[in-house]
């Protein structure tokens, strides 16, 4: 009964993957139906999210790197980045996991921006696989992903950061919390500003609901990190509910301003 149930799921997953066919997350490509075999490869029983071709392609971030926000920084001696030196940091520590270069701006782009939210579970389980040594060093209770303003979620049908909060919730068993806090105000695209705009528009920007008492340890989750104005905002906010720790994890993490 049990086997036919499963050849039963296998093939309806076979009937997906033809009707909605999955992309490599890094040279979106379509991946076929056996899985590692990209129209371009030929390796068979490898990595099923991406293509044999793009095994390599995303640079994790390695030392030396920030003491607090884990940005990649150009000399070994110093201990904190200019953004760490220079303001107040409202979380403990954290850590992006790859360099958020070419390879990954279009590859987040793609994630955000068209559609492509089969890719949380390549991100998702590279955040995991990155961040277990944290992840037990911090022994959070919770985990809260970067909130999006709800006309965003209306256009885009998903919150990027809510995806990856839930694969890694999923892989670590730590619960993710999506309700708790909203995001007041929609801001225009960050990259776009001066550091100081930043930090201007993100003031107010997140608000929890009325009464949210968080537990003592919380991971922020997002899918990039670069000043730090986002996390920072949101783990100010986790503060005043209660959170005596804020960590941050995300997928990418941008190099640091002066290298
Ligand atoms: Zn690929
Ligand atoms: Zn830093």
């Amino acid at each position: 009964m049990k086997k036919n149930a499963n050849r039963k799921k296998t093939e309806w997953n076979r009937m997906l993957d033809i009707l909605y066919p999955r992309h490599c997350a890094l040279c979106h490509e379509i991946l076929t139906a056996k899985g590692a075999v990209c129209l371009s490869g030929e390796i068979r029983g490898g990595d099923p999210l991406i293509c044999p071709g793009c095994r390599g392609r995303a640079v994790p971030v390695t030392e030396p790197k920030c003491k607090k926000c884990g940005k990649p920084l150009a000399v070994q001696e110093q201990e904190y980045c200019a953004d760490c030196r220079r303001r107040p940091r409202y979380f403990e520590e954290g850590a992006g996991i790859f360099r958020y270069d070419d390879v990954m701006r279009v590859s987040m782009g793609y994630f955000k921006y068209r559609g492509r939210a089969e890719y949380a579970e390549f991100f998702g389980r590279e955040l995991y696989r990155g961040s277990v040594r944290q992840l037990e060093r911090w022994q959070p209770d919770l985990l809260i992903p970067v909130p999006i303003h709800r006309s965003r979620m209306a256009e885009r049908g998903y919150n990027q950061a809510g995806l990856l909060a839930e694969q890694l919730s999923a892989l670590s068993g730590i619960p993710d919390d999506q309700v708790s806090i909203r995001r007041k105000k929609r801001t225009a695209a960050l990259k776009k500003q001066t550091p100081e705009q930043r930090r201007k528009s993100m003031y107010r920007v997140f608000a929890a609901k009325k009464g949210v008492r968080l537990p003592k340890r919380v991971v922020i989750v997002d899918d990039i990190y670069t000043t730090g104005s986002t996390v920072n905002a949101l783990a100010k906010v986790l503060r005043q509910c209660g959170a005596e720790k804020v960590y941050f994890l995300t997928v990418c993490i941008g190099t640091g301003e002066k290298m």
